[in-house]
């Protein structure tokens, strides 16, 4: 295909892979483009399904649904990483996708994410894999205590991940991992988390938006202010290591990467190839929001300004019950409400997020 023929005209179909918030967000910044969405997702009655054109309700092994759904779409993306890869490739061989293959398998296990910050040039917490007892007790006998023990896959908001003091903590938190494979971080004294939220076009072109800083409690991010209070000259290395990053993924879309900071080093923590919570606040900060730049991205549109219009913006994450607040915080000035339109609250999950613009207008 060539490149004038890969952009994508309004009334296009985008398909989506995964159904939760933040294919929600993307399917409503498509249609502000005039596309149409289809969202595959296993789960019935998702957030995003509601908001699409359609809703593939199948295992992610289903192949004759995925077959169905590389049949309606123009070009398929991704709103998680924990779409098997199989599916991935099975897709692959009917559709265009972007973010490709690689972006997602080497950030779905932690292990191999690491490996490749580092053969990248970029420093992350020092790690070890570990597959049994034996091999965790040797990992903290190498990488030492404190440590923080994580699910190779599948870990998200703090889930799958104990964090080690003592020795006597090892045996517990192998347990609770209940054998699956891991690895052993060692724990980073960071003054503070940040991300940077940039997105990368077909012709390698990348848009940053400005570094954030990031609040975290019981490991699911909290708040993100912008900006962050850290040197220009800091802030720019940051975006530098993200844009690096993209480029050795190939990666087309919206890429988040988080870091530790101490002094003027900066750890990476984790990248995130898709819109990322840290980057909601863009809906209402910045002209143009990182759903709207990733979809131009992977219809091979022009990406938008990433200019912020507010001297100060703060999200905050409605987490659980903090719902119920929700007319208090509506009411109040330049602060704008944005709900996932889930259908139970239960503690630790995200409902929503508020964005309050500081010295607005
Ligand atoms: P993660 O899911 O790996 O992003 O971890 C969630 C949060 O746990 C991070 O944002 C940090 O606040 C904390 N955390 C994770 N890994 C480490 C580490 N190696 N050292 C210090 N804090 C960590």
């Amino acid at each position: 295909m060539t490149a004038a023929s890969d952009r994508l005209a309004p009334g296009s179909t985008i398909g989506i892979l995964g159904g939760g918030q933040l294919g929600r967000m993307l399917a409503m910044a498509a249609a502000e483009l005039g596309f149409d969405c289809v969202v595959y997702e296993p789960e019935a009655d998702c957030p995003a399904g509601r908001v699409a054109a359609k809703c593939f309700n199948a295992a992610w092994n289903d192949q004759k649904a995925l077959a169905a759904f590389a049949e309606c779409v123009d070009v398929v993306t991704f709103e998680f990483e924990n779409v098997p890869a199989a599916s991935l490739a099975f897709l692959e061989a009917r559709a265009v996708i972007r973010p490709g293959l690689k972006s997602l398998q080497l950030t779905q296990d932690r292990l191999v994410e690491k490996q490749f910050i580092q053969g990248v040039g970029l420093q992350t917490a020092p790690f070890a894999a570990c597959d049994s007892l034996e091999g965790l007790e040797r990992a903290v006998a190498t990488i030492g205590l404190p440590a923080i023990l994580k699910t190779r896959t599948l870990g998200y908001d703090g889930k799958g991940q104990f964090r080690l003091s003592q020795i006597s903590d090892v045996a517990e938190a192998w347990a609770a991992l209940g054998g699956s494979p891991a690895i052993l971080e060692g724990f980073v004294p960071f003054e503070r988390e940040v991300s940077v939220i940039l997105a990368r076009a077909v012709d390698g072109s990348v848009a940053a938006y400005d570094v954030t800083e990031n609040v975290h409690q019981g490991g699911i991010l909290r708040t993100s202010t912008i900006p962050a209070q850290i040197s220009d000259a800091l802030g720019e290395r940051a975006v530098a290591a993200a844009a690096k990053l993209a480029a050795a993924l190939d990666h087309i879309g919206v890429l988040a990467v988080e870091f530790f900071v101490l002094g003027d080093e900066l750890v990476v923590n984790e990248i995130a190839p898709r819109v990322h919570n840290s980057g909601h606040w863009t809906q209402d900060g910045c002209a143009a929001d990182q759903f709207q730049q990733h979809i131009r991205a992977v219809v091979h549109w022009p990406l938008a300004s990433t200019k912020r219009h507010a001297p100060r913006v703060v999200m905050t994450n409605l987490i659980g019950h903090d719902v119920d607040g929700l007319a208090d915080l509506a009411g109040q000035a330049d602060t704008f409400v944005h709900l996932y339109g889930k259908r139970t609250v239960r503690d630790g999950r995200k409902m929503g997020h508020v964005i309050k613009l500081h010295g607005f207008g």
